[in-house]
């Protein structure tokens, strides 16, 4: 199962179907690109992930999807 330590020392595993700590998003522009009934598999697809620690919330972002490196988001307190 793929995993990935966050900054805080949580592991994060991203591996599970579904996984409770994974989002998905898409770009209004990408988005527009559908018309109609939507295909979920086609749908997802296009989504891009994101990885939500559940323990210091930082949010670990892959814009290129899993093989590059996530960029790091921290909460603005
Ligand atoms: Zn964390």
């Amino acid at each position: 199962m793929p995993k990935m330590k966050c900054r805080c020392g949580d592991v994060l595993s991203y591996g599970e179907i579904p996984c409770p700590i994974e989002h998905l998003f898409i770009s209004d522009t990408d988005f527009d690109k559908f018309v109609g009934k939507i295909e979920a598999e086609n749908l997802y697809s296009t989504m891009k992930s994101f990885l939500k620690c559940p323990n210091c919330n930082r949010l670990w972002i892959f814009w290129n999807g899993f093989e590059e490196e996530p960029t790091e988001y921290i909460q603005a307190q």
